[in-house]
């Protein structure tokens, strides 16, 4: 049994999870960035209680939170979706409670859940990628999570793999999450109906994954075009951590993957023409099973592996 919370720019989200990877109860609550720190610190500890009431004997709870923290001090170094810097998140915490608190970077969790129970099961290294209005990273390498002396590794959607027509938030241009993400997809369909390209993506005010997907699923040309390009640099980025890594698994999960198998066979194919060691042994390639749970139940899970 354990206590997992997802900390997110919109919803603090936490869960009692039993020892096989089920969420047995939840909570949520807004997060509401302009309270500042000592109100978003009040809610997450008056989470903590609440559910610890509800459960038996759990002596530490794991937090995804969506930034970067120090691998060694686990000082919360940089989460702008709050406007935090530099905070100390885990003793204030932990001084408020009497359990111990370990934090995560929130696409970390993600992977952790899928590593622990769902897609990852039985892996012992796996990569997973997370498509979604950016694109989040979690590495995790013969059992030990992967996250750098500073805390900045797994930025997978920071790999830059091409030049692009705008740049990354980041400030860098090239990055996957340009090529990749859902933001990534509207933009370049933006640009080519600019340019006259023909497509029914034209008649909706606003676009989104599963428009698209529909609308590829139709043979419109724009929106297949937009897709393979999409699956092209995300093969191109796969095949790069492939080199450097050779995990048994990869997983995809975020919100385009509820494409499925459309997803999957066009990333497939993508995936083949940039492989090293085409004729050797091949990384598998699925789809994440664990849907938005999966940073919660990551979290929770956090204390089998320090
Ligand atoms: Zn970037």
């Amino acid at each position: 049994m354990g206590i997992g919370i997802d900390l997110g720019g919109t919803a603090i989200k936490g869960g009692i999870v039993s020892d096989d990877g089920k969420i047995i109860q939840t909570l949520e609550y807004a997060t509401i960035p302009e309270s500042g720190y000592e109100n978003i610190l009040l809610t997450i500890s008056r989470m903590i209680n609440e559910l610890r009431e509800r459960s038996e004997s759990v002596s530490e709870v794991g937090i995804g939170i969506p930034g970067v923290i120090d691998a060694h001090s686990q000082m919360i170094l940089s989460c702008p979706n709050l406007g935090w810097k530099n905070k100390n998140f885990k003793s204030d915490l932990e001084n408020k409670l009497s359990v111990k608190v370990n934090l995560i970077n929130d696409a970390t969790a993600a992977a952790m859940g899928e590593y622990a129970y769902g897609s990852g099961l039985g892996a012992s290294s796996m990569i997973m990628l997370t498509l979604g209005t950016g694109i989040g990273g979690g590495i995790i390498l013969n059992d030990q999570i992967i996250s750098g002396t500073h805390g900045v590794a797994s930025e997978i959607g920071h790999m830059i793999v091409g030049e692009n027509f705008y740049d990354c938030a980041c400030g860098k241009n090239g990055c996957l999450e340009t090529f990749s993400s859902v933001t990534a997809l509207k933009k370049y369909i933006d640009l080519q109906l600019q340019n006259g390209i023909p497509s029914n993506l034209a008649q909706y005010d606003m676009i989104n994954g599963a428009i698209i997907f529909d609308e590829a699923r139709n043979n419109d040309q724009l929106a297949l075009e937009a897709l393979d390009r999409m699956c092209r640099y995300l093969g191109l980025a796969i095949s790069n951590l492939n080199d450097i890594l050779d995990p048994d698994i990869f997983v995809i999960g975020g919100g385009l993957s509820a494409a499925g198998e459309f997803l999957l066979n066009k990333l497939i194919g993508s995936l083949q023409r940039f492989l090293t060691y085409k004729d050797l042994a091949q990384p598998q390639l699925v789809l994440a099973s664990l849907g938005n749970d999966a940073g919660l139940i990551g979290a929770a899970c956090l204390k089998n592996y320090h």
